[in-house]
């Protein structure tokens, strides 16, 4: 199997794999017995670790079950005034947008540029509104892995008197983010990304940050997320998280075989689109988002998993809908390039063969899909 998905999830690391089957922290945390201060301190390891990451303090991180519980909790914070976030935010948080909007509260949504980044000077006008309490903006984004102008729009949030919150479940690892240089109040992430386990991820809050638990009943997490510690997953986590400190960057690695992905496809196929942003500076590095039009994205998808190779029509969380990206339809891709649009998410785990092989397989694929389309 050739697996090119890696934004929707990734594989557990071999040595977390290893890690995890070796040991088991079934004592509850919250004991004060042995058992559970050993697990406690596992949890409490995995926490500096991730804090170091962030250049944040231990204390101003709370696990979760993941980005989208993460996310939640901000959009559930009790603000007094407006919220502006994106038209390209992760369904976590737009279906937030629509539950606010459903009660009557005033969020403003700002738009994407065709390269699908957050357009700043939207963001401007709507602060200069004023009486804005929050802005959230991604890192980057998951689909066109366009990587969003997140420090600038920190700025911007906080010369107007707003709060700042990134959704960074995509960025983590692949772009630098010091929660302090880069003035940010919130930021989620989920472990499952960073070839960490799934159910599991993270929140920072700013010291002294407005807060209020969004799952409540337990003392867990200093009163911030009741819920007993998901102490494995928690440790899993930390573990990919020290990886991440420990390694070299595999970001140079992945931008090349992207390139060669992209090169090939260009080279190979008439007619395609290519939707994620040019710049290394301004894509993730593992991520190509290509149209091919007049074939259906999952056709494609469906042609390619028969060769063994996994890639994405629009987001996981998508899946199931035959909907075109709201993504790539809000950075100005007409529908029916969005219609014929795949993810190509390259990961620690691939190498050039993977690309050679896609690039062997998908010409005639896509070929025989448009001479259907014209039948
Ligand atoms: N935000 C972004 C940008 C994501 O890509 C995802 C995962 N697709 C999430 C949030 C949600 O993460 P999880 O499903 O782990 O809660």
């Amino acid at each position: 199997m050739i697996y090119l998905d890696n934004n929707a999830t990734t594989p557990l690391d071999k040595s977390i794999k290893e890690a995890l089957y070796n040991t088991d922290f079934w004592g509850n945390a919250s004991s004060m017995y042995s058992k559970g201060r050993e697990a406690f301190a596992a949890v409490e390891d995995a926490r500096h670790y991730v804090a170091t990451l962030l250049g944040a303090d231990d204390d101003e991180i709370i696990f979760t079950s993941g980005a989208s519980e993460s996310n939640n909790t901000v959009f559930n914070l009790p603000f007094n005034g407006r919220i502006i976030t994106t038209a390209i935010e992760h369904p976590s948080i737009k279906e937030c947008v629509a539950y606010h909007r459903s009660q009557g509260k005033n969020i403003t949504v700002i738009g994407a540029d065709k390269n699908g980044m957050a357009k700043l000077s939207e963001l401007e006008d709507a602060l200069k509104e004023g009486n804005v309490s929050l802005v959230s903006v991604m890192s980057a984004n998951n689909e066109s892995g366009a990587i969003q102008p997140f420090a600038k729009a920190s700025e911007l949030a906080h010369k107007y008197g707003a709060l700042f919150h990134t959704d960074a479940t995509q960025a983590i690892g692949k772009v630098k983010i010091n929660v302090k240089k880069n003035n940010i109040d919130y930021l989620s992430f989920s472990g499952h990304k960073i070839y960490g386990p799934k159910g599991v991820g993270v929140l920072y809050v700013k010291k002294n940050s407005p807060f209020r638990p969004f799952i409540n009943g337990g003392h867990q997490e200093n009163g911030k997320r009741a819920g007993t510690y998901n102490v494995n997953s928690i440790y899993g986590l930390g573990l990919a998280v020290k990886i991440l400190l420990d390694e070299k960057s595999d970001n140079d690695r992945l931008w090349d075989l992207r390139e060669k992905l992209r090169k090939g496809i260009l080279n190979l196929i008439p007619d395609v689109r290519v939707n994620s942003p040019k710049g290394k500076k301004d894509c993730l590095p593992g991520t190509l988002n290509v149209s091919f039009p007049r074939a259906e994205g999952e056709s494609i998808l469906l042609f390619l998993d028969n060769e063994g190779i996994c890639v994405s029509t629009g987001s996981a969380c998508a899946t199931g809908s035959l909907e075109p990206s709201y993504v790539l339809l809000s950075q100005g891709v007409p529908i029916e390039d969005a219609h014929g649009s795949i993810r190509f998410s390259i990961g620690r785990y691939n190498s050039e063969s993977d690309i050679d092989k896609v690039l062997e397989v998908l010409p005639p694929i896509i070929k025989k899909l448009r001479s259907w389309s014209t039948r």
